[in-house]
């Protein structure tokens, strides 16, 4: 039986982390959420980063929009949030409601409240190792990780899935880590036989439990990003938990796996972008 890694465990250190280093800020960091239209797991997720916000003592403030809200009225409110100095991070929750241009909008908010790091300025800054903001999700696991002491080093990490928001900054966090990195699609032909290599697997596709037990190495550490609504509130990842935790050396759960670390992930971003501001004023 795999051991676990628990995410909700590890994201309360590093929440608690993050909330001692707030109060030796002179003004606590803030957050604008922005969430356009009335998506029932947007609002959940807004719902939950504001909790985190309260948490770690961070001000939260909340713009709900309707969806017809349009493109012009949208970046005209991230225009005057760029401009607050008493802002430090701006999220603009995903998905947008049809007929927004979503990459308008990552390129609007200013790369020094990019906290979610979807800006083609800070995805470049990753891509060349220079410190910043860190991808939320990704940076999430490898804190995992670090916690349990799997160290990524000459390891073969191999991901399944190719987000923008996953898996392309997985593989870049992992390199610089010294792993040696396979990324894999829904392209990517005979995908067992590179799954069946991992020394880690990471798995973001959203497919409901699609990776089993033959699919993984024997003692692989398997982290699933995958959230897949079942009826009522119930959700379940992309990996099939009770068939891989018989083979897997280590094994995230869904929930209380990866996404609680994304969500500090996003506090410890906001932390560094009020440093930042706080340290020009
Ligand atoms: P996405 O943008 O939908 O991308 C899915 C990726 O999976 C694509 O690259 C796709 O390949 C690949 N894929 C789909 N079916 C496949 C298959 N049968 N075999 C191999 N690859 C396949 O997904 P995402 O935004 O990265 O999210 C993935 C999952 O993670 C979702 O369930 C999402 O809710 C969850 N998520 C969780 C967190 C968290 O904090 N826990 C954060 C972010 C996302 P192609 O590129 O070829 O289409």
């Amino acid at each position: 039986m795999s051991k676990i890694l628990d995410g909700k465990a590890v994201s309360e250190k590093v929440f608690d982390r993050i909330a001692r280093a707030a109060k030796e800020l002179p003004e606590p960091p803030a957050i604008a959420f922005i969430l356009v239209g009335d998506d029932p797991a947007s609002q959940v997720y807004v719902s939950n980063k504001k909790n985190d916000c309260a948490r770690v003592g961070f001000r939260s403030l909340e713009y709900a929009l309707p969806a017809d809200v349009g493109q012009e009225n949208l970046l005209s409110l991230i225009e005057q949030l760029n401009a607050d100095k008493s802002v430090h991070g701006i999220l603009c929750q995903a998905p947008l409601p049809e007929g927004y241009d979503e990459p308008a909008v990552c390129r609007a908010i200013s790369p020094e409240k990019d906290v979610d790091m979807f800006h083609p300025e800070n995805v470049g800054k990753l891509m060349l190792g220079t410190p910043g903001f860190l991808p939320c999700t990704p940076a999430g696991i490898v804190e995992l990780l670090d916690d349990a002491g799997i160290d990524l080093c000459g390891k073969h990490v191999v991901i399944v899935g190719r987000s923008n928001i996953v898996g392309k900054p997985m593989a870049m966090l992992a390199l610089q880590r010294n792993a040696t990195v396979t990324i894999c699609h829904s392209r990517t032909e005979n995908l067992a036989d590179f799954t069946r290599q991992a020394d880690i697997l990471i798995v973001a596709i959203r497919r409901l439990q699609f990776i089993k037990a033959d699919m993984v190495k024997a003692g692989a550490v398997v982290v699933d990003v995958g959230i897949n609504r079942l009826e009522g509130r119930k959700v379940r990842g992309d990996v099939d938990f009770d068939d891989v935790s018989q083979k897997a050396g280590w094994i995230t759960p869904v929930p209380g796996g990866v996404g609680p670390m994304t969500r500090a992930i996003l506090m410890q971003n906001t932390l560094i972008a009020a440093k930042a501001a706080q340290k020009e004023n």
